[in-house]
């Protein structure tokens, strides 16, 4: 969906231009996204909103009646989302965590941490020995598992199958798992095995991966004769930028998953997505303050930019957008128009960086209109270097039912 939804459309022309840079999000949408995703997996396949994505709470509570839980990776994202979506299973994982983090989850009764080190277990293992919690503490062992090349093929984030600093190497397997069986850690539980190798991968690519990911962790388990409970396949299901309008295959990805439970039939599955649960239903709208030509190319610059929006910078791409024409021209000075029918939108930033889409066919675009980027509901305003040349943050809206919130 490059174009905003209805109701996202509406908003977006209604803000008046001071309440431009604006992210609108859409939650009536979210909600037929997140329902759709978990019809489309089977009973024994967990899922979690990895927070990181996009931990606004408004997000973070949508998605609460879809999910079975989040996995945060700090200790900032724990307390956030605990606050949040109070009550719901939180999974701890991500590198460095520190001995402060590791007591703090444990407090607030973490029910699953991913351990990324042998280090990271050490630590934990001592730590959960001195509370006075009966319960023991739920560990799945993050590994860095080596990947056939084709199933990494295309993907833009590879975190697995080459040297990282994401999980365990598989060569320590077995001094990881050793710890867990034979009484030095008596207040962790092993529950299995965690993998999060790629972003970017289509439902074929996906299921090679966690198809790989079973059959290692199910080895790992029958050398050391312990009953595998749960493998975390990850997440990093594709958004493809270039095709806005192609989303990952969650009926067959959700199809090759009951196959592969077919064959396990006590173990849970889990998966982990962020991106390609949240990344649809948001947009960053703005509008046109400028158009000039450059060299033959014509370039106009919209209020805001990649410090808002600095997924087209990190990754690269052009964002998708649309133009919402408006007719109005309250000014008593021209009006800047485009004259060929290409555009490349720029933001306010003085560095020939802040680029959020080359080349958009935007034929006598005018200073004035609106452009909705799409696909902002993902690793957009959180992962943006706000404070740079010190301009307005954008304003934050959530839709729900046609409502503003
Ligand atoms: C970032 C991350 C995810 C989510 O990845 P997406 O590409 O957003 O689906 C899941 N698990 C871990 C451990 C991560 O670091």
């Amino acid at each position: 969906m490059t174009h905003p939804t209805p109701e996202a459309r509406n908003h977006i022309l209604t803000l008046p231009p001071t309440e431009l840079p604006a992210y609108v999000y859409d939650l009536t949408a979210l909600r037929e996204h997140a329902a759709a995703v978990r019809a489309a997996l089977p009973e024994r396949v967990e899922l979690y909103y990895a927070a990181k994505a996009n931990p606004e709470p408004e997000i973070l509570r949508a998605l609460a009646p879809y999910s079975d839980g989040y996995e945060v990776s700090s200790g900032g994202e724990l307390a956030h989302v605990g606050r949040a979506v109070p009550g719901h299973p939180l999974a701890f994982g991500g590198p460095g965590k520190t001995p402060m983090e590791i007591s703090t989850a444990l407090e607030l009764g973490v029910e699953r941490f991913h351990v990324e080190s042998l280090h990271d277990l050490r630590m934990l293992g001592e730590l959960a020995a001195q509370t006075d919690s009966e319960e023991r503490v739920g560990v799945l062992l993050r590994f860095n598992l080596p990947l056939a090349a084709a199933s990494l093929e295309g993907s833009s984030l590879a975190m697995g199958g080459r040297p990282t600093p994401f999980g365990l190497d598989p060569a320590e397997a077995d001094e990881a798992v050793r710890p867990l069986t034979d009484g030095t850690y008596p207040s962790l539980e092993l529950l299995g095995v965690h993998a999060h190798l790629a972003s970017g991968l289509d439902a074929e690519e996906q299921l090679a991966v966690a198809a790989s990911i079973v059959t290692w962790s199910t080895d790992l388990a029958a050398r050391h004769g312990v009953h595998l409970r749960e493998v975390n396949v990850g997440g990093g299901m594709t958004v493809d930028y270039a095709a806005p309008e192609s989303r990952f295959d969650w009926t067959s990805y959700g199809k090759g998953l009951s196959a592969l439970l077919a064959a396990h039939p006590d173990l849970t599955l889990r998966i982990e997505p962020g991106r390609a649960l949240t990344a649809y239903c948001g947009w960053y709208a703005t509008e046109v303050l400028d158009v000039k030509p450059s060299h033959g190319e014509e370039f106009a610059v919209v209020r805001g930019g990649t410090h808002h929006l600095r997924t087209p910078a990190t990754k690269g791409h052009d964002q998708p957008c649309s133009v919402l024409p408006v007719a109005a021209w309250p000014h008593p000075w021209p009006r800047p128009a485009a004259t060929g029918g290409e555009v490349t939108l720029t933001g306010q930033l003085c560095t020939p960086k802040d680029l959020l889409a080359r080349h958009v066919p935007a034929p006598g675009l005018r200073a004035g209109d609106r452009v909705a980027f799409a696909l902002a509901g993902a690793y957009a305003w959180n992962i943006s270097h706000h404070d740079f040349l010190m301009h307005p943050r954008p304003g934050f809206h959530f839709l729900d039912g046609g409502g503003r919130a």
